[in-house]
């Protein structure tokens, strides 16, 4: 039985999707946990919602592509619950195009909502988890960072960026028993996906071979295991959770 409990959490991007069920269940696992996105009235809604369920958190909205907002976020969190212990980096965005009609500001914006946020984060609170001696990070990258998906070219660099980042924070902080690890989800139903076509839903599930779409608790629950103590001597790991889409040898 996987338990959180007495351990502080903050997964970004956890409004919606895959961070809204990640932050649902590391609550449940006893964890108190920090909502964020951009948008203020959001992070209080479900925050709201989530304490009505019996669980402890608190909603601070912060842009994490901002340097000094992943600043702030990480000393409100510290001056608020006094630790932190277990980060999620989900907060991420797609803005597809074939490379002939992609606009350098939509290579800008996903590069700095999904890679130089997880850099932003991490430096905020590398030094309080190296001062507390202990710490676990996990990273929410995808298989088109490791696969490619034409139309994608920006949002799979971002991706692939951040196996290269978790692989070398990793080896910088393992002696500190701070562990970094990350997700790499398939295709999982939220509203990221929904806008894709029923003939491009139904290319991606031929190549599945669990023939479905992932639950946002497919990704969550593996969250949940890395966070915990039972993961302490898992580091620098990459793990899908896809339905086999992708198997690396
Ligand atoms: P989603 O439903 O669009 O949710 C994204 C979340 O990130 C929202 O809470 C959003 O809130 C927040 N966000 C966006 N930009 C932000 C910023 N600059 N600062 C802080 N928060 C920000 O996406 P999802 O499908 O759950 O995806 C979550 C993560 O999983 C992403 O990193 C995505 O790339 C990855 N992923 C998803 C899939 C999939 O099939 N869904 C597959 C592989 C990987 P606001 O917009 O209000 O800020």
């Amino acid at each position: 039985m996987i338990t959180l409990d007495g351990k502080i959490a903050l997964v970004t991007g956890s409004t919606r999707g895959i961070g809204h069920t990640i932050a649902e269940t590391l609550a449940r696992a006893g964890a108190k946990v920090v909502i964020s996105s951009r948008n203020a009235d959001d992070c209080r809604r479900v925050a709201d919602a989530f304490s009505q369920k019996g669980y402890d958190v608190i909603g601070i909205a912060a842009d994490v592509s901002d340097p000094d907002a992943a600043q702030n976020l990480i000393k409100d969190i510290i001056a608020q619950w006094g630790e932190l212990h277990i980060v999620v980096n989900n907060a991420g965005i797609t803005r597809d195009n074939l490379i002939m009609r992609m606009k350098p500001a939509d290579w800008d914006a996903v590069m700095a909502v999904n890679l130089k946020s997880v850099f932003n984060v991490s430096q905020a609170v590398i030094r309080p988890m190296l001062k507390a001696r202990g710490g676990r990070m996990i990273n929410i990258t995808s298989v088109v960072g490791q696969m490619g998906n034409a139309g994608q070219t920006n949002y799979a660099a971002s991706k692939a960026g951040i196996i290269g980042f978790t692989k070398s924070l990793a080896r910088e902080v393992a002696s500190r028993n701070i562990t970094v690890n990350a997700i790499a989800p398939g295709y999982i139903a939220t509203e990221m996906t929904e806008d894709l076509t029923d003939d491009a839903k139904q290319r991606l599930m031929d190549q599945i071979p669990m023939g479905r779409i992932g639950e946002t608790a497919d990704v969550a629950n593996l969250v949940a295991f890395l966070a915990s103590d039972l993961a302490g001597y898992i580091t620098g790991q990459v793990y899908n959770v896809d339905g086999g889409l992708v198997m690396q040898g």
